[in-house]
């Protein structure tokens, strides 16, 4: 198959373009590299199965030639990201996303759109099924992600009834792994990165609102078994195993071998509380749950981080 992956040199991107040549398919990785990386596909330069587009999905999009799937992966996804490009933000979740419609549609393609727990805002559901429809503060700081996410849904389930585009949408949870950015100040990079210069790990609030942590491994497997069904309404794919972001300080710090300090900082504004995956939906349409354990996860990527600090 021939596949176009926007946000092809991206954390998630770079993995499923990994994932996708190893099964011997060819890749068109597009991307802008304001959040993308080469050095992510830096190892694909040379093969004859793999390309780079430079460009930004929020404006026309344009490919040569067939392809079978678009996978529109492109967007800023951490807090700190969308905070700082709230505009791109929104504009590749609409636009991005109608434009890769309109690109799937007109090469006759089908189409995986990478949603967000964050449609789910902050949950007044625990944990989050896909039927709830989510509490989300559309004029707050997360608003930028959160609406144009839940934007996209819309156009995407749109494209599918009108258009009879053949759609996929997965809510992503949490996931980390090697090639999440140092600096995109996500959790996971941050606290492992304190942890390793022996600085202290800003734990914000009281630590007491949670989260549930996937390897970036069982996300890719989760994705490519969506493209394996039938499968056009939302599907969440996550670990549940929750923990308190003071708990996963502390398992940081132990699986670190770190004696860094906890440090407190204010809560950003509209924080999600609680955040859990319900996986009922993914296991009996994809036969799919995580496989792997958070330890044996985390260590892996603390092994990665090492190696580039
Ligand atoms: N967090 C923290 N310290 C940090 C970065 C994040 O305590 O240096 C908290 C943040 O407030 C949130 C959780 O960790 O409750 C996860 O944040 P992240 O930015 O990874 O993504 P989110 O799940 O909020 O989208």
């Amino acid at each position: 198959m021939r596949i176009l992956i926007t946000g092809g040199a991206g954390f998630i991107g770079s993995h499923m373009t990994d994932r996708l040549i190893a099964e011997g398919h060819r890749v068109v990785a597009m991307d802008n590299l304001v959040t993308g990386d080469l050095a992510n596909i830096a190892h694909h330069r040379s093969n004859p199965n793999f390309e780079f587009i430079h460009h930004d999905v929020s404006n026309h999009i344009h490919v040569a030639g067939d392809l079978d799937w678009v996978l529109h992966f492109a967007s800023p996804a951490s807090p700190i990201d969308y905070l700082q490009l709230p505009i791109q933000t929104l504009k590749v979740g609409a636009l991005g996303t109608h434009n890769a419609l309109g690109l799937a549609k007109a090469k006759g393609a089908k189409f995986v759109l990478t949603s967000t727990s964050e449609v789910y805002g902050d949950p007044l559901v625990h944990p989050q099924h896909e039927e709830y429809w989510g509490n989300v503060n559309p004029i707050g700081p997360r608003g930028v992600y959160d609406e144009a996410k839940r934007f996209a849904e819309a156009v995407a389930m749109a494209y599918h009834r009108e258009h009879k585009v053949d759609v996929r949408i997965v809510r992503i949870f949490n996931t980390y792994g090697p090639r999440n950015r140092v600096n995109d100040g996500r959790v996971v990079p941050t606290f492992i990165n304190q942890a390793l210069r022996g600085e202290a790990l800003t734990v914000f609030g009281e630590g007491r609102q949670t989260r549930s942590f996937q390897y970036v491994d069982d996300l890719i497997e989760g994705i490519r078994r969506l493209m394996e069904t039938q499968f056009n309404k939302p599907v969440n794919i996550g670990n549940p195993n929750e923990m308190t972001i003071l708990e996963f300080a502390k398992l940081i710090l132990r699986l670190t071998g770190s004696r860094s300090e906890i440090e407190y900082r204010p809560l950003p504004v509209d924080d999600p509380k609680t955040r859990k995956p319900d996986i009922s939906r993914a296991k009996e349409v994809l036969g799919w749950e995580p496989r792997v354990p958070v330890e044996e996860g985390l260590k892996k990527t603390i092994e990665w981080y090492r190696s580039i600090m």
